[in-house]
């Protein structure tokens, strides 16, 4: 490997890389930082039932408040949290946190209502070890009823070794734990590998969701995708409803869950309590007049 690199790395290896790569250790430092020190945040962006428009639960979505270059956004970190180690820490601390934060909702906001969190996991996250160890600890420390907790994983992550896969998958679900697959539609496996693996919910790409009432295909690769995922029994969340006829044309075609912008915007901690807390009120008000 030295005779490899040797060579052929000082060739390219040039200025603009060394810039490159320099910054990057630089960004890997200052994120390991910021896991130590309470840099990172959680906002969290409501699902809601299409049938009955009321809340079913939430994502949980991290964020960096970077002391100088204010909130970042997962796209501009976890990439480099992917590619060194960090990935480790940095996922603990959101399952960490997400479920503290949840279990404290449920004791003073929700208590009594099932809702449910979900968490974004990393393929590095998924096929670590790590994760079945810690979990069994997560949700008995802050008290999770079965389905309580699921945790959102991409298509890619299922082909990478399709019977690995579904060996984490077997296990992640014994411990009462859903499995959702994120973004479905932009990855790479085909529609009948779904029924190999044991997931809980489809969430339906924004990609789609965005065209689906102005493009006749789009409108047809959704009614495609739930029609599958109804074929297999499995609930959809669609993902990026940006507007009223987004929201209509899926509630027409049968889709249960519904997560975007027109709906509710990620929020913070504090204006998602609130919509939890009215959430319970609206319970309260049911019940009453039954
Ligand atoms: P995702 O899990 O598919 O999350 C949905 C993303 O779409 C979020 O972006 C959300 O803010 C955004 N979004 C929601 N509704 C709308 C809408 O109506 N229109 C548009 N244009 N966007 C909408 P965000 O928070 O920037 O997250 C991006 C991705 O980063 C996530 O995609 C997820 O893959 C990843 N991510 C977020 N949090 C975590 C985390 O804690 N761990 C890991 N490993 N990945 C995370
Ligand atoms: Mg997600
Ligand atoms: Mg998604
Ligand atoms: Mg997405």
């Amino acid at each position: 490997q030295a005779k490899l690199s040797g060579k052929n790395c000082y060739v390219v290896f040039d200025e603009d890389m060394r810039e490159h790569l320099v910054q990057r250790i630089n960004t890997e430092r200052e994120l390991s930082k910021a896991i130590k020190d309470d840099q990172l945040i959680l906002h969290y962006q409501p699902v809601i039932n299409l049938k009955t428009g009321q809340i079913a639960g939430c994502e949980a979505l991290v964020r960096w408040q970077h002391p100088e270059k204010g909130l970042l956004n997962p796209d501009q970190f976890i990439p480099i949290a992917e590619s060194s180690n960090l990935i480790h820490p940095l996922g603990q601390w959101v399952l960490e946190s997400a479920c503290r934060q949840w279990c404290e909702w449920r004791r003073t906001v929700f208590c009594g209502l099932e809702l449910s969190l979900s968490v974004n996991l990393s393929p590095v996250q998924f096929y670590d070890e790590g994760l079945l160890r810690i979990l069994p600890g997560l949700l008995s420390k802050y008290q999770f009823s079965p389905g309580e907790l699921a945790l959102e994983i991409t298509e890619t992550v299922l082909i990478r070794d399709t019977r690995k896969a579904a060996r984490v998958i077997d296990k992640i679900k014994a411990l009462g734990v859903e499995v959702h697959l994120d973004d479905f539609g932009t990855g790479y496996s085909s529609l009948s590998h779904l029924s190999e693996f044991p997931i809980d919910l489809i969430k339906i790409d924004r990609s789609f969701v965005m065209q689906c009432v102005e493009s006749k295909k789009h409108h047809r690769v959704v009614s495609g995708i739930l029609n599958l995922a109804h074929e297999l029994d499995l609930p959809c969340i669609a993902e990026g409803i940006e507007t009223q006829d987004q929201l209509w044309q899926l509630q027409q075609q049968g889709c249960e869950y519904g997560q975007g912008y027109y709906i509710y915007r990620p929020l913070n901690v504090e204006q998602m309590a609130k919509v939890l807390n009215t959430r319970e009120a609206e319970g309260q008000e049911q019940e009453a007049t039954y």
